[in-house]
């Protein structure tokens, strides 16, 4: 099985790996808008599916929502590759009853980013980072309501214990803290040699000094945390969001810490992106809300290591094996079907 050696790039990419790679083996590209024409602009239905045309696998820039629709209007597409973890823009779903394969691309430099700077959000949180900075920077010295919290021995829970969290689980352990798990689809036994403890999500809410999420986005986890949840957590308890904006009901959020009803979060991700002026969690009390744009888990080398593992997945779905990055293994019977030669 072999297709056409055509590829749609959506948007404009700053660093060309991908292209240069595609580009070096004889691959024809079908190239969106230029970086100048790119930055407030939203493909319509049509346009992408104009653009996409007759090419049998699409890399989407992140921004752009790759809808039942569209996959619907597109007969000669294969695939959807994308060079983020994250793929809830494109509708896998419908991918997945289409026959058409969805992959990401979950590098070393991205997952270990995350974990490596979610760690420092969690100290900067107990530790009271962003508070004493601001204290001498206004003049001010060391007050003993200021000072942090001693980490060993207190207790994190993490919501979502794949790659990221179990990352994430062991740091947490090498510095003395227990570590709770929710996350319905690992089994316990998987991460117990982590020292994590896997229990319900009340339980995690209930017991942990901070909270950290780290679950892919999905209809279930849409929204799973909002005020409820935030009233289970203790009055002195953290939480960080690493993972999706939309894990967390943001107004309800906002409301929680003006409220203290939890002490405070940290933040690399928003219901909407870049985050608007107007947003009220840039109103919270600065002292008790880090944020950061969508970018703490960045590194030199961790998009070029995305960009390499895409073109490598659609080079091989080119060539017609099917790569380990694919997320939605049960379409590939129908990908077979509709697309074996
Ligand atoms: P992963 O797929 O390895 O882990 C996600 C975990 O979420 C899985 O173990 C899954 O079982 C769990 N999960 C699914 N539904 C759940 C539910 N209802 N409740 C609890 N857990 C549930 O993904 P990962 O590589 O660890 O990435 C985690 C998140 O981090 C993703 O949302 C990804 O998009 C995001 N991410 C963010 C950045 C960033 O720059 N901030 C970078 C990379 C990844």
């Amino acid at each position: 099985m072999g297709a056409k050696r055509k590829i749609c790039l959506t948007g404009p990419m700053r660093i060309k790996l991908a292209e240069e790679m595609l580009r070096a083996v004889g691959c024809e590209l079908v190239l969106g808008k230029p970086q100048d024409d790119f930055r407030n602009f939203r493909y319509e239905r049509k346009e992408l599916v104009n653009l996409i045309g007759d090419c049998p696998i699409v890399y989407p820039s992140g921004r752009d929502v790759v809808s039942a629709e569209i996959l619907d209007s597109c007969p000669d597409l294969q695939a959807v590759v994308k060079s983020s973890i994250g793929i809830e823009t494109v509708d896998v779903d419908a991918a997945t009853d289409l026959g058409i394969l969805c992959c990401n691309s979950p590098t070393v430099e991205n997952y270990m980013g995350v974990a490596e700077a979610t760690m420092g959000l969690i100290v900067a949180l107990f530790k009271r980072l962003k508070l004493n900075e601001t204290v001498v920077r206004n003049g001010g010295w060391k007050e003993l309501h200021n000072r942090g919290t001693l980490m060993l021995g207190k207790t994190v829970g993490i919501i979502g214990v794949g790659r990221i969290g179990q990352n994430v689980a062991k740091r947490l352990g090498s510095w003395g803290i227990k570590v709770l798990g929710y996350d319905p689809y690992i089994k316990p036994e998987t991460v117990a040699p982590l020292g994590v403890k896997m229990v319900s999500l009340e339980e995690l809410l209930q017991q942990s000094d901070l909270v950290t999420v780290h679950v892919v986005l999905t209809r279930e986890t849409r929204g799973m945390l909002g005020m409820r949840e935030f009233k289970m957590m203790k009055p002195t308890a953290f939480i960080v969001n690493t993972s999706r904006g939309q894990a967390l009901k943001e107004a309800e959020l906002v409301q929680a810490l003006n409220e203290k009803i939890i002490a405070g979060a940290a933040l690399d991700v928003f219901e909407q992106e870049p985050l608007p002026m107007e947003n009220p969690l840039r109103q919270v009390d600065p002292l008790r809300l880090i944020l950061t744009p969508h970018n703490i888990g960045a590194n030199p080398g961790s998009a070029e290591a995305g960009q390499k593992m895409a073109a490598e997945s659609m080079l091989a779905i080119l060539d017609g094996k099917i790569p380990d990055t694919v997320v939605n293994p049960l379409a590939i019977p129908r990908w077979k079907e509709r697309f074996s030669t």
